[in-house]
């Protein structure tokens, strides 16, 4: 057998393995053929021909296990070699679900060759090599992944979606002018289930966007009931931002639900916000711009959320028709330990006042940072200084405190 780093060469009749042989590589065939066999009492049995652009030894390969075949060339064969480095980086690049259903697969697989070569064999079941092995932390993420897929899908269906709402202040006035809408999941035992536990299976998924028109439709007929609740002048009336995820704008009934839904609940289209944030502005930046134009003909105002923490292509501030920065609360936390971070908040509230926009502040949580952001110039302010995120009735209560 010829042999180089990333290339095999085999006569016809020579052996590239054997059951039970280390398996450190898997193989593309050039040319020629491999015969895959199983090596029994009762004589060789044949599993496989493979030919031109096919792949094997990637059983072993994956698992880090020794080989459940032999294989050897009919005729002279050309083989392209992959090393565990290769297939381990697109492994580590694949979703859990996807590394856990392929280790699933080839486990099975492998019980199935193992049986077949000796049938009154034990099939022992694969077993991972322990708690921190990688195989166990994939098993691990891609059955809570599954299992919280599949309980958000009922959650939906059965009602137990909320949406709680933070008040925004202006800070000027001290005043509560509207809310931001975020979720969670009640559970039929009575505990909230915080956003950061299911929101990233829903992003991950098509659930998203059922959720995502959900958000919107309560959204609005929650700001309805604000404005019937609290009669006020037409200008005054409270608005409401929601949290718009990447997925959602690959759903083209995205911009109708919104426009239907301001129209169902006699809503003026400046009272629904919506939050993006940079990085889905630059993973797909032209359709995202179409999207965003479609909104803001709507009359919807565009919000870009955790403003700074990302990498700021700052070209889009002007590319894009966005009419608020919010800043994330991690400026807020820096400012009162680190002085520049407080001239940060104030340059960014000075660009978001020069292009025309206005800024939020988020996580404010004491008076010293209210001062900070209220001397730097931000136009509104949410925190728990405030108020933490409330359900629907509590938050109507603090609907224009500080008249
Ligand atoms: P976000 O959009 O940046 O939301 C702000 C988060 O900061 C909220 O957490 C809010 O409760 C929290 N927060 C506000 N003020 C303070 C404060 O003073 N101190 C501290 N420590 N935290 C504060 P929450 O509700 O857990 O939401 C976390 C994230 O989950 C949100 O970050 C957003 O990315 C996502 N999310 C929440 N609701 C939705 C939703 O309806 N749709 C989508 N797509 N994402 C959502
Ligand atoms: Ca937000
Ligand atoms: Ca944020």
């Amino acid at each position: 057998m010829r042999h180089d780093d990333q290339r095999r060469h085999l006569q016809t009749g020579e052996l590239l393995f054997r059951t039970g042989d280390p398996g450190h590589e898997a193989y593309l065939v050039e040319s020629g053929t491999i015969e895959i066999f199983l090596e029994r009492a009762d004589g060789n049995s044949v599993v496989a021909r493979l030919g031109p652009d096919d792949l094997f030894g990637e059983m072993a390969l994956v698992g880090d296990q020794t080989r459940t075949a032999s294989a050897r060339a009919i005729e002279p064969t050309d083989l392209i070699v992959i090393t565990h480095g290769t297939l381990g980086e697109q492994m580590s690049r694949a979703a859990p679900v996807l590394r856990h259903l392929l280790r699933v697969t080839l486990n099975r697989c492998r019980d199935s060759l193992r049986w077949l070569q000796n049938s009154d064999a034990d099939v022992q079941p694969a077993t991972a090599s322990g708690t921190d092995a990688p195989e166990t932390q994939d098993r691990d993420l891609a059955i809570t992944r599954l299992r919280t897929e599949q309980h958000l899908r009922e959650a939906l269906r059965q009602n137990q979606l909320e949406l709680h709402f933070q008040p925004i202040v202006r800070l000027e006035s001290g005043r509560t002018t509207g809310f931001e809408a975020l979720l969670r999941w009640r559970r039929p035992d009575g505990t909230l289930v915080p956003p950061s536990d299911f929101i990233w299976v829903a992003e991950d998924s098509d659930l998203i966007v059922d959720i995502g028109r959900w958000i919107i439709d309560e959204a609005a007929a929650s700001l309805q009931r604000f404005n019937t609740a609290r009669a006020c002048a037409d200008d005054e009336r409270p608005f409401c931002s929601i949290n718009l995820s990447p997925r959602q704008f690959e759903d083209p009934g995205l911009f109708s639900a919104i426009a239907s839904a301001l129209q169902r609940h006699d809503l003026q289209a400046r009272q629904l916000r919506l939050e993006i944030t940079e990085s889905m502005i630059l993973t797909n930046f032209e359709a995202t711009r179409a999207l965003l134009e479609r909104c803001r003909a709507l009359g919807c105002p565009l919000l870009i959320d955790d403003f700074g923490t990302g990498y700021s292509s700052l070209s889009y501030l002007y590319q894009l028709p966005v009419d608020a920065l919010k800043l994330d609360r991690a400026f807020v936390i820096d400012a009162e330990s680190e002085p520049r971070a407080a001239v940060v908040i104030g340059v960014i509230a000075e660009l978001a006042a020069q292009l025309g926009m206005y800024s939020v502040i988020e996580g404010i949580e004491s008076q010293n940072q209210l001062e900070i952001c209220r001397q730097r110039g931000v136009d509104y302010g949410q925190g728990y200084l405030f108020s933490k995120p409330l359900p629907f009735d509590a938050a109507m209560a603090v609907l224009g405190n500080g008249d």
